[in-house]
């Protein structure tokens, strides 16, 4: 079962893995963006982390709900409302109860994703950070390597895309040949959650 400590753990991974990769995600954001999306994410996710440091919401939900809406109050770009409705809406779906399992948590996050496209208008295939989080989602009801393998797949399948929402769809045709940034740090998220939860099997099982 998933508590509230192991969403607490997956977000603090998660700001890792972004403070980690900040110069790549903006490096991506350079050709078909502007350039500044390692910087929101980075801000963003310190915000969810230092939150979390202070704050122990109890249950999973709450965990959600309170990183949701850190990211979006302060992260600038289209990418924190966008990724703050997702944890947002994944946090709802869960309502308040202390412990869930995987099932119900893959649900949950394919509301979230729901509620993500029907703000951005997107949809897989525009190359945007959808690209990775609809498979994801989708493999999460097999398990946390089977989502994170479709979110990297997802990201890297945004290459040859031509962009048709967001900032690098005004680059129309020369938005194709480069990973899209959006897609690219949702898979850092499931990488994260990933690894969440091998650490959590070594914990259960007494090899960490
Ligand atoms: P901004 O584009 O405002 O500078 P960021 O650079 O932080 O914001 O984020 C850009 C990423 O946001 C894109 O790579 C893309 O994945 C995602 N994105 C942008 N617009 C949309 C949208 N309408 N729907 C889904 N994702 C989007
Ligand atoms: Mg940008």
């Amino acid at each position: 079962m998933l508590d509230a400590d192991f969403f607490r753990r997956w977000l603090m991974n998660a700001a890792d893995a972004v403070d980690r990769e900040a110069a790549r995600l903006t490096e991506l954001d350079s050709p078909i963006g502007d350039a500044d999306h390692g910087g929101n994410l980075r801000r963003g996710f310190t915000a969810v982390a230092a939150t979390l440091e202070k704050e122990a919401p109890a249950t999973p939900g709450a965990v959600l709900l309170l990183a949701g809406r850190q990211l979006i109050s302060t992260v600038g770009g289209a990418s924190g409302p966008l990724y703050g409705t997702l944890l947002r809406r994944t946090g709802k779906a869960l309502g308040d109860t202390p412990e869930v399992d995987a099932a119900r948590f893959a649900e949950a996050l394919r509301t979230g994703v729901e509620a993500v496209a029907a703000l951005g208008g997107a949809a897989p295939g525009d190359k945007t950070m959808l690209d990775a989080l609809v498979p994801a989602a989708e493999a999460l009801g097999t398990s946390f390597a089977a989502a994170r393998d479709a979110a990297l797949e997802g990201a890297l399948a945004t290459t040859p895309l031509r962009a048709r929402k967001g900032r690098a769809s005004y680059l129309g045709e020369r938005s194709v040949g480069h990973q899209d940034p959006g897609a690219t740090s949702s898979a850092l998220l499931f990488e994260a959650l990933a690894r969440t939860a091998e650490g959590t099997e070594r914990r259960e099982t007494g090899h960490g």
